[in-house]
């Protein structure tokens, strides 16, 4: 095959700083290049394919979907998003789910979930969404203006307006705002994805819960990239044991198909009526059938080999030379090396690595099944390139 970067840079708008790296397939966390040339992926197209590349359970559920039935639209019924609701459902404890395409699209939902549910009893003033400084929640005009990062708002203004952001862990501030203004929602990443790989601490997760609780505030948990057993458990805020009212995820949901969802507790369920909200893709039963074959995977023994292999992570490069700090939760790490992140990443990809960066952190998302040996291989080319 020839090259087709050139071909790329000329007709695909630039909006992404692409490494040189033209990839042509995969098998589990192997995946090869247009030169052969083979990577061990760490970074699961940004924690998406939750198995891997080809993973023949995954494929199976979404090949036999394909050529069933590939999209009906949500004017029907179909079988694959009445199994994955309930399933989501009996896992969390939730009612209801709204289906999308994206983790930006089930924060969307998740917003219009709030806002009605607060105006509604509280008041058409009820409006503004309390979020953390640093956060990341997607790239539409709403859910940037719930990020905490002003440099992507910069080139949009005027944003969807009603959004505050707070500093994570501060709850006095938190707790004057809730006081100050009429706050239709609370939302957070348990560990900020984007803004760094940082776990937030469990007084402060619990704190938030228990003032939304107190203040019949919906608390919004975004787990658009720390759910679906990424962290080590079903959805992080499980660690915590807090009730949300409100979960959005996606990313590793559909296993490497576009999914978002929206989940809802009892009091969130009928927040939404007939034409509140829709969605044509929403719900497409090949991204449904692949998701339940990846959310069925994640039961109580896998999840604990994602804590042990994420254990073995931790102990092999904390305090190894060359990095300073090793942060995060399950297999979510962020690794403060003392040579910039993006020349470890890049020296990591000449020698058969592929890691994602987080702000000032490399950062690790491998499918949920690499195999230890594999990981193995891998986090001792990464020491060796941070020794160096
Ligand atoms: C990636 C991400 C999003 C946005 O998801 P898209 O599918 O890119 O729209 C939202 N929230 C968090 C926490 C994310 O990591």
């Amino acid at each position: 095959m020839d090259s087709f970067i050139a071909q790329d840079q000329t007709y695909v708008a630039g909006t992404y700083a692409r490494f040189p790296l033209e990839l042509v397939s995969g098998t589990g966390s192997v995946v090869t290049d247009i030169h052969g040339k083979e990577y061990i992926d760490l970074g699961s197209g940004i924690g998406v394919t939750s198995f891997g590349f080809a993973d023949k359970e995954w494929t199976a559920a979404v090949t036999a979907q394909a050529s069933t039935l590939q999209h009906t639209s949500n004017l029907y019924y179909t079988k694959p998003c009445a199994d994955l609701a309930q399933t989501l459902c009996e896992r969390t404890g939730m009612k209801k789910v709204f289906f999308s395409n994206s983790g930006a699209e089930a924060n969307e939902c998740a917003i219009k979930v709030a806002r009605k549910y607060s105006a509604e009893t509280k008041g058409a003033d009820c409006y503004t969404v309390i979020t953390l400084k640093n956060s990341f929640h997607g790239r539409t005009l709403t859910t940037l203006a719930a990020t905490g990062q002003d440099h992507f708002h910069q080139l949009f203004n005027p944003l969807t307006p009603g959004f505050v952001h707070v500093d994570a862990e501060d709850l006095e501030t938190l707790n004057k705002m809730v006081a100050d203004i009429p706050t239709a929602a609370i939302m957070l990443e348990c560990v900020q994805g984007e803004g760094g790989v940082i776990a937030l601490s469990r007084e402060f997760i619990i704190g938030v819960a228990a003032l939304a609780k107190e203040n019949d505030i919906p608390l919004i948990i975004d787990e658009v990239q720390t759910g679906n057993g990424r962290t080590g458990e079903l959805y992080a805020y499980m660690h915590y044991g807090i009730e949300p009212d409100i979960v959005s995820t996606a990313k590793g949901l559909g296993g490497g198909l576009p999914i978002g969802a929206t989940l809802m507790n009892e009091k969130m369920q009928n927040v939404l009526g007939a034409g509140d909200h829709g969605s044509t893709y929403g719900a497409n039963p090949v991204c449904c059938a692949g998701a339940l074959s990846v959310i069925n995977r994640l039961d109580d023994a896998f999840l604990a080999e994602v804590t042990a292999k994420s254990q073995y992570v931790f102990d092999a490069l904390t305090n190894a030379d060359g990095i300073e700090s090793v942060s995060g939760l399950g297999l979510m790490i962020g690794i403060k090396t003392v040579k910039p992140a993006k020349e470890v990443v890049t020296a990591c990809m000449e020698k058969g690595v592929i890691c994602l960066t987080a702000k000032d952190k490399v950062r690790l998302l491998p499918a949920l099944n690499i195999p230890t040996e594999t990981l193995k291989k891998a986090v001792e080319i990464i020491k060796t390139v941070c020794a160096e």
